[in-house]
Order: structure tokens, then sequence, then C-alpha cells
């Protein structure tokens, strides 16, 4: 089962995307960072393709907000990747609402 999908600041969410490890990414202005660590409560990121592209971008987020951003990503924004995990949360969020509609 997938969590909701959070908004943690302007653009930025939060995305269930391995529901069996509990993985989680945050997409912030066209791209996706997966978790590193957490440390203090605060939770720094790095680009999804840090080993593939060696991409150094990296962003801290503490709460629900983005705090501090680092680096420049060196290959295309995951417009599509967005897309698709918006569009399978929001498919989860009706199949969850069917037994007690929201509306
Ligand atoms: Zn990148």
């Amino acid at each position: 089962m997938l969590a909701e999908s959070r908004v943690v600041a302007g653009e930025a969410y939060v995305f269930p995307v391995d529901s069996s490890r509990g993985g989680i990414q945050l997409a912030l202005e066209n791209y996706l960072f997966s978790r590193n660590r957490q440390q203090n409560g605060r939770s720094f990121w790095r680009c999804i393709e840090y080993h593939r592209s060696r991409c150094s971008a990296r962003c801290t987020t503490v709460d629900t907000t983005v705090v501090a951003t680092s680096g420049e990503h060196n290959h295309e924004p995951h417009k599509d990747k967005i897309s698709f995990l918006k569009t399978r949360v929001f498919m989860e969020s009706l199949s969850h609402s069917r037994a007690s509609p929201s509306w």
C-alpha cells in the first residue's frame, strides 16, 4: 500500500517509490532525489542520477521544507518519471477512496 505523496515546499513532492522497502523519492523542480540519510531531523537527498550520471545535485529538507540545495544537474529533467509517479499516486488514491469516498 502506498502512502500519499505530500507537498513539502512549493513544487517539491515526496513520493513513495518502493512500498515494500519504504523507499521514497523527492521531486523538486522536475528532478528526482532519493534519500541518502537522516540526521537531527534533517533528511539529506541526492539526485537519483548520482551513480549513473555522477550528478552532484543534492538537497536537504527539515520536516516538510527544503532548506538547502547544492550542485548542478548534468542531465535531462525527470519530467516523465515524475508525471508517472504523480499518476500512480493519484490512481492509488482513487482505489483507496473507493471504500470510503471523500467526495
Ligand atoms: Zn541530477
